[in-house]
């Protein structure tokens, strides 16, 4: 039923140079039954998106392209800013929007990570929605309050009739980077709450379209462990997608 997505956020890292040789050496290192496996997505800086674009249609390479953030607005004087329309221009399927680091590092509030979820739909492409409590709000039992408040902007801003194409991302603010996954059981758990949230804010049909990701700290030891939870469709990636082999092993592990 859910196509499966396994997602490569690169961060801030790779120029586009780099960016050409990675997705070639990983391309060369995927097997056609892994692309039959999951949908592999690449979420390079904005500067290599157009380098990107070009190698996947000249080598025909089936990977999707996806951005690591976007603006709110549709145009205008807005310094330093880059449009959904820019974006689809560029064959983006998938945009990240609310990633831990925008909301704590640049302030991103939730009704903004909202509006720039709506701008991604009007604009053709689909949003993940970064999603994730952190340690003390972990310890102190606030995680599906802290989830509930980040989810419920995109819920009542999102048309209804599209809602079955956003990936909603739950990436636990201190397993990433850290090199400490969540436990799987806790993933599971939280995987389970947050379908039954979707279920009762809009309806079973459109809930079990949704496309749930886990994040944090994920590797070639821990993917398939992660892919074989019921609710859990897909990945989202950091560190482990920023060398070819280990990103390949990682998609073949899982
Ligand atoms: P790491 O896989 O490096 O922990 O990063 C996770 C992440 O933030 C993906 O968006």
């Amino acid at each position: 039923h859910r196509v499966r997505l396994i997602s490569a956020n690169w961060k801030m890292n790779l120029n586009h140079l780099e960016a050409i040789a990675l997705v070639q050496k990983l391309y060369h290192l995927l097997r056609p039954e892994d692309f039959r496996y999951a949908e592999i997505a690449i979420h390079p800086p904005f500067t290599s998106l157009r380098s990107l674009q070009l190698t996947f249609e000249a080598d025909r390479m089936p990977f999707t392209l996806g951005a690591q953030n976007v603006s709110d607005q549709l145009s205008g004087a807005f310094t330093g800013e880059v449009s959904a329309q820019m974006l689809s221009k560029l064959a983006v399927g998938y945009v990240i929007v609310g990633h831990s680091e925008r909301r704590h590092l640049f302030g991103e509030t939730s009704e903004q990570v909202a509006q720039k979820a709506l701008a991604v739909q009007q604009a053709g492409m689909r949003p993940i929605v970064c999603l994730g409590e952190s340690h003390e709000q972990r310890e102190s039992g606030l995680t599906l309050d802290v989830l509930t408040a980040q989810i419920d902007p995109i819920l009542n801003t999102y048309p209804l009739e599209a809602l079955d194409t956003i990936v909603i991302a739950y990436e636990p603010v201190w397993a990433i980077g850290s090199g400490e996954s969540a436990d799987p059981e806790v993933v599971e758990g939280v995987g389970r709450s947050l379908r039954e949230l979707l279920r009762r804010r809009v309806g079973d049909e459109i809930a079990a379209r949704i496309r749930l990701q886990y994040g944090g700290s994920v590797s070639v030891g821990n993917a398939r462990e992660f892919m074989s939870l019921e609710d859990i469709d897909g990945l989202l990636v950091g560190g482990a997608s920023l060398d070819a082999e280990v990103f390949a092993q990682l998609i073949r592990a899982a």
